[in-house]
């Protein structure tokens, strides 16, 4: 019975995560379950999971939680940093499922790995902000941080049984978003609602964005940039609508290696938890007759310039990733909240980096001072 503790059990992921559990009865147990606000799910899930302990937001919820647990509920209820702090260091688990949106998983995601916990990361936002400290931190504990994002675990798949040194290039795919054929002088227009409907994956509200300006990919390129030591050239990003191959690795002999599937990020999940052995977690293999073709196209980064920016903060290094992330952050939820448009979220991040005098070799102060400066200065560029 391998022992899991599950940060953002709440969200997408998570839901995904434990539906792979329900699959394998007798094969996983969560052990504590985080989520934020959502307090009738995480009852549900406690009462379903019987986890140890379970963490919410703030003290507000803890309390209202606490009330509505049965009376003879053994979970206790822990809430705010210290709680997800412990979460992900819980002594008993083997395996911590990092699936908290944004920057809020990069402390339970420090803890872990000081805790020794062997990680499966959906949390792309820490390696962006902190990539390189968290990755040598992972080191000197001997932590073993496995990709969640289906991407990097295609390219982690495609990398397996080859040698690094003769690995050429990576190639991430994107399915483009929902606006991929879209005329630029449309994109004024683009409503929260249009937005939240990606073609081919279901995905919390954050990553949906994200994935309609091309952001999504942008700190893909950080994230796999951080998690296999690669130099930001040897990352490619190629538009493959059909979201069927996940990504690649090329080697120097012209050899394209890649890991396929439906888009579905159960396999995904359901492959760091059980990895090297592969479960049965009811997915077909993709139907090549029926889907006929799969096209690829370059990335159009006039009207996706989130894709651009991304490269540019991580060619520029040191704390402006974190800062790309926490403008980008604060302007996905002005758009969600109707209170700036469609391009004004490129519009956004690129002021707000433009304004940053980056540290070039930053500790983890300098990445958290830098993640809260891009928050107020974002805040203040943007007027209603
Ligand atoms: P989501 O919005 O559906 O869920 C987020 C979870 O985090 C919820 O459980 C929520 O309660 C919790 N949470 C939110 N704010 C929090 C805070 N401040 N403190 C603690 N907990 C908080 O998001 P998601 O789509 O499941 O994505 C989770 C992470 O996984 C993101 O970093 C995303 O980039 C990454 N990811 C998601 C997908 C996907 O298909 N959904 C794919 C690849 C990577
Ligand atoms: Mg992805």
């Amino acid at each position: 019975m391998k022992r899991i503790s599950i940060l953002g059990s709440t969200g997408s992921i998570g839901t995904s995560a434990l539906e792979i559990i329900r699959m394998h009865p007798g094969r996983f147990r969560p052990v504590a379950l985080a989520g934020a606000r959502n307090i009738d799910l995480l009852l549900a899930q406690i009462n379903e999971f019987k986890p140890e302990i379970a963490v919410v937001y703030g003290q507000a919820e803890a309390s209202e939680l606490e009330k509505r647990l049965p009376g003879n509920s053994l979970t206790k209820i822990l809430w705010g940093d210290e709680g997800y702090e412990t979460a992900a260091s819980y002594p008993s688990a083997e395996l911590v499922l990092l699936a908290i949106v944004g920057a809020a998983g990069l402390k339970p995601a420090l803890a872990a790995i000081k805790a020794g916990k062997r990680i499966a990361l959906a949390n792309k936002e820490t390696l962006v902000m902190a990539g390189e400290l968290v990755m040598k931190l992972a080191d000197e504990n001997g932590v073993e941080i496995f990709p969640v994002d289906s991407e990097h675990s295609a390219v982690f798949q495609s990398m397996s049984g080859q040698r690094q040194e003769d690995l050429a290039k990576i190639i991430l795919t994107a399915s483009g978003g929902p606006f991929r054929a879209k005329p630029i002088n449309e994109f004024s227009s683009i409503k929260p609602e249009d937005a939240l409907k990606h073609p081919n994956w279901s995905m919390g509200s954050k990553i949906t964005i994200d994935s309609a300006t091309l952001m999504n990919k942008g700190l893909e390129v950080i994230e796999a940039c951080r998690l296999f030591g690669l130099p930001p050239e040897k990352i490619e990003v190629v538009v493959h609508p059909q979201s069927i191959i996940h990504s690649m690795a090329v080697y120097r002999d012209g050899s394209v290696i890649s890991q396929m599937g439906v888009p579905d990020m159960k396999a995904a999940i359901a492959y760091a938890f059980s990895y090297p052995e592969r479960m049965d977690i009811g997915l077909p293999a993709p139907d090549f007759s029926s889907i006929g073709s799969l096209t690829f196209e370059k990335p159009d980064i006039k009207r996706f310039p989130c894709l651009a920016l991304a490269y540019e903060a991580l060619y520029t290094g040191g704390t402006m990733p974190a800062v790309l992330n926490a403008a980008n952050e604060v302007a996905v939820s002005l758009f969600l909240e109707g209170r700036i448009g469609f391009t004004g979220i490129p519009g956004l991040v690129e002021k707000t980096m433009k304004l940053h005098s980056p540290v070039k070799f930053p500790q983890l102060d300098d990445i958290f001072q830098a993640d809260s400066w891009a928050r107020r200065i974002a805040g203040e560029q943007h007027t209603d």
